[in-house]
């Protein structure tokens, strides 16, 4: 066993059992995104490590220990990217993208963090990440959220709740940080290792403990909506009135932030208590000092980025149907004329109806074997061939899930009768 190859852990194979659920999801977002006007991006898996260095912020969970970096042949360190942002807006900033224009985008793919895998964690991980650059109100805020609660309810998701806070701007973060580290220092005996060294650092981190002891000291902590400055909270009570005015039901969380550093007003999270610890299927907020802090000029900011892998988990535990893309036909054939003649029939259909999906059998064998093999197929008819069939130009169309006497239709009149059969 030891000489198999495996895949790395927390690396997963997506089996073709499994797939469906994945296009699915994937063919769901890009609908919505679409119907909101988002236009894909596509950037490389790989970038400079100082890109995340800069953009995450090197006391964060993510920078500090769940990187894959690695020195290329030319001796540059590179770096598998944990998350999409710092990427895109490179990306932005180097194509002129950002100019006096509104950008609103999306990308898809795979994320990396060296994390302890568990359920719902992994060590590669897809996201949809979603960002909006040029606009600083909270009308496209609130259209995020919108656009996010119209793909939960596109997938059929049921039970997943917003929350939602305001981190105000970084003044009043600096504020709020004084009066965070004068309290936990008179407390100070109360906290990890892991939150002491952050006290100096990023003391904001500290919020973001998973530590019950730390997380019971911060009961009674400062609380930043108290430090909020007046912009930030006209800003997000407009949110809040917008969100009302859409039927969209939000819990206003005091405690949320997002760990990142370039963070400030909106941050949100979409929960589910559905999927014990890694509830969280979709974070995201305003970032509006990132474009200048890593080299464009200032550009206001927002996005979020889903976790695929939890909505999938989602979908499963909801038992939510999803579409199957099983082969409407199975073609048999027995004989050598049968076999021949099939996969040119076949090749024929499909030109007459793009959106059939045709299975030919290959490989020989009795019609009872291939029978099987068109009923393990998925396909809701067989369409039969024996040599007496050609040389009548006609094939037998038999029902393999429905009670249905098998008819025998000629060649020409077959993508006819198809198109009425599948209603395409
Ligand atoms: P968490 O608190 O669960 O660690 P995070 O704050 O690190 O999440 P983000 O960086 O905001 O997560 O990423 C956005 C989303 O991507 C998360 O809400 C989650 O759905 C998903 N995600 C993050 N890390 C992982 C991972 N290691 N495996 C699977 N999904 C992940
Ligand atoms: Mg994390």
């Amino acid at each position: 066993m030891s000489s198999t190859l495996q895949a790395i852990r927390g690396m997963n194979d997506i089996l073709p059992q499994e797939s469906r659920a994945w296009q699915f999801v994937e063919d769901s977002v890009r609908s919505v995104l679409e119907s909101y006007g988002y236009r894909e991006i596509r950037m490389p898996i790989v970038e400079k490590t100082e890109l995340f260095k800069r953009s995450i912020g090197e006391v964060t969970d993510i920078v500090e220990k769940e990187m894959y970096t690695f020195v290329d042949r030319n001796g540059d360190s590179l770096t598998l990217r944990p998350e999409g942002t710092a990427g895109c807006v490179r990306a932005c900033i180097q194509h002129g993208l950002l100019h006096n224009q509104v950008q609103r985008l999306w990308y898809t793919g795979p994320m990396f963090r060296h994390e302890r895998p568990q359920k719902g964690r992994y060590r590669q991980f897809h996201q949809v990440g979603v960002e909006v650059f040029g606009l600083e109100g909270p009308d496209i805020d609130a259209e995020l959220l919108m656009l996010t609660a119209r793909l939960w309810q596109r997938l059929g998701l049921q039970q997943v709740t917003l929350q939602l806070n305001s981190l105000g701007t970084t003044a009043a973060r600096a504020a709020f940080r004084d009066a965070l580290v004068e309290y936990l220092r008179v407390h100070h005996t109360r906290l990890d290792e892991d939150s002491r060294r952050r006290l100096d650092s990023n003391p904001l981190r500290i919020l973001d403990s998973k530590n019950p002891e730390v997380q019971a000291l911060l009961a009674d902590a400062p609380v930043l909506s108290d430090y909020i400055d007046a912009q930030s909270r006209e800003h997000f009570e407009r949110l809040c009135s917008l969100l009302d005015a859409a039927g969209i039901g939000y819990e206003i969380n005091p405690r949320l932030v997002r760990g990142l550093d370039y963070y400030g007003r909106t941050v949100f999270e979409w929960v589910t208590v559905q999927l014990g610890a890694q509830g969280t299927v979709c974070a995201g907020g305003r970032y509006d000092a990132l474009v200048e802090y890593l080299g464009g000029s200032a550009t206001p900011a927002v996005g979020f980025a889903l976790g695929l892998e939890r909505i999938i988990a989602l979908l499963e535990q909801q038992q939510t149907a999803i579409p199957d893309n099983d082969p409407h036909l199975y073609i048999v054939t027995v004989g050598e004329q049968a076999q021949r003649h099939g996969l040119l029939l076949s090749e024929q259909l499909r030109e007459a109806l793009p959106a059939l999906r045709v299975m030919t059998h290959c490989g020989g064998g009795s019609f009872k074997s291939q029978f099987k093999k068109a009923d393990r197929s998925g396909a809701r008819f067989a369409l039969v061939l024996g040599d007496d069939e050609v040389a009548k130009r006609q094939a037998g169309l038999k029902a393999l899930r429905e009670e249905l006497e098998q008819q025998t239709v000629g060649f020409e009149a077959l993508p006819g009768r198809l198109a009425e059969l599948f209603d395409n």
